[in-house]
């Protein structure tokens, strides 16, 4: 290339992202990770608490405390810990009494381990599309296809291809983002479905005046290390159902009969609980969470404000509905900019700025492909046209 051949609008469009990311995130040098954890509060005096004490596992107060502060936090009556986001979804799909071989809706549009989860119960997922307001589940093209391909009969729907019950819809909060759940709760009501709600990515986030993970029959949170807080890795199962929260946790203690000295078992359980030295994370970082909310609304709208100079994108905002947390920005190229995604995860990526592609639609992935699924536009757009930016509370405080 010589010097005096004008660049490319495409090369253009390339460097300016990436010379705006530079800008916003105000990271010169530095490799920015997509989402780092920030550990500002009680972790060390906590964690010590538990090595001093040698309660590190399975039971222990930081679990207790834990659990209330979580239940209280979110506006539910109970919440059980345990050992991550995917047990947590396998636990409630159990007890909600989804039985092998029924069909569960769920966005084609998420992270892998709301698919998986729906296996691990033996039951088969079934995809359905996404809406761009907040990609997630659109109640009214939902409402749509249970109407085509189900029949309900005594309180059953069933599926008319496969003859396999529909029992319950897994609402996904995408990328921390409520979806429309009074629609949706609506649309579940119409055809009996049970609803757990995925809050993996939301905690903290509103939908009018609820909290997210309050509002399904059950509902599930993720602490891993790239969530919004942390506990290395760990999970929750939030609900108003006293008996659901005691089998969830008599289930994810190994079924264990209370006793004072015998070990008695009495149906085949899991060992899915939140050891107590993670709950003490758990709680310092649950006292954080305020903060780190601040941060990443400020964030985004940096991020909003500042990418709405560059013409072919947008930055992803919350529903009108809604208080995201932002968990992860996103950049939505225009439908005309699609073809340059790549390029721009390339160049970002190159420049030490962590930006990844959307999830791969779930029915793309071998072990899914022959599942039932409504027809998916949307979702592919959504895909092919969405980058996750930087997006760690602590960027929000940089100088
Ligand atoms: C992270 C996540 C999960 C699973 O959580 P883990 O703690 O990683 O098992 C489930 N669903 C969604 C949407 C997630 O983002």
């Amino acid at each position: 290339m010589t010097l005096a051949e004008p660049l490319k609008n495409s090369d253009l469009f390339v460097t300016s992202f990436v010379e705006r990311l530079r800008e916003l995130t105000k990271q010169e040098d530095a490799f920015v990770p997509l989402h780092e954890p920030t550990f500002k509060g009680e972790e060390w005096p906590l964690v010590k608490d538990c090595l001093v004490s040698g309660w590190v596992s399975s039971r222990g107060e930081h679990v207790d405390r834990f659990e209330a502060e979580l239940a209280k936090r979110c506006g539910t009556t109970h919440c059980v810990a345990v050992v991550n986001g995917t047990a947590a979804l396998h636990t409630a799909m159990i007890i909600s009494g989804i039985k092998p071989g029924d069909e569960v809706i769920l966005p084609t549009l998420t992270f892998v381990a709301t698919a998986n989860a729906v296996c691990h119960a033996g039951a088969i997922p079934h995809f359905v599309d996404s809406s761009t307001e907040t990609l997630g589940l659109d109640p009214v093209s939902l409402k749509v296809h249970p109407n085509q391909i189900a029949k309900r009969k005594n309180g059953v729907t069933v599926n008319n291809a496969t003859g396999q019950r529909i029992v319950a819809i897994v609402p996904v909060q995408f990328f921390g983002h409520p979806v429309d759940m009074d629609g949706l709760l609506k649309v579940a009501d119409e055809f009996g479905l049970s609803v757990i709600e995925d809050a993996a990515e939301a905690l903290g986030s509103l939908y009018k005046d609820k909290q997210c993970g309050s509002m399904g029959r059950l509902g599930v949170l993720s602490f891993n290390g790239n969530k919004i807080i942390t506990t290395g890795g760990g999970g929750a199962i939030l609900t108003n159902d006293p008996d659901l929260a005691k089998r969830a946790k008599h289930l994810t203690t190994t079924a264990k009969v209370p006793h004072k000295w015998a070990s008695i078992h009495d149906e085949v359980g899991y060992n899915y609980r939140l050891p107590n030295i993670k709950a003490a994370l758990g709680c310092a970082q649950l006292g954080q969470l305020d903060g780190f909310l601040t941060s990443k609304r400020h964030l985004a709208k940096r991020y909003f404000d500042g990418f709405a100079k560059i013409s072919g994108l947008s930055v992803f905002q919350e529903p009108k509905f809604a208080k995201s947390n932002y968990w992860l920005n996103a950049v939505i190229l225009d439908a005309d900019h699609a073809e340059y995604r790549d390029a721009l995860l390339q160049a970002a990526n190159n420049a030490g700025f962590m930006c990844r592609p959307c999830c791969s639609l779930m029915r793309r992935l071998p072990m899914f492909r022959e599942c039932p699924q409504s027809d998916l536009p949307v979702a592919e757009a959504i895909e092919s046209r969405l980058i996750n930016i930087p997006s760690s509370a602590n960027l929000a405080a940089s100088p």
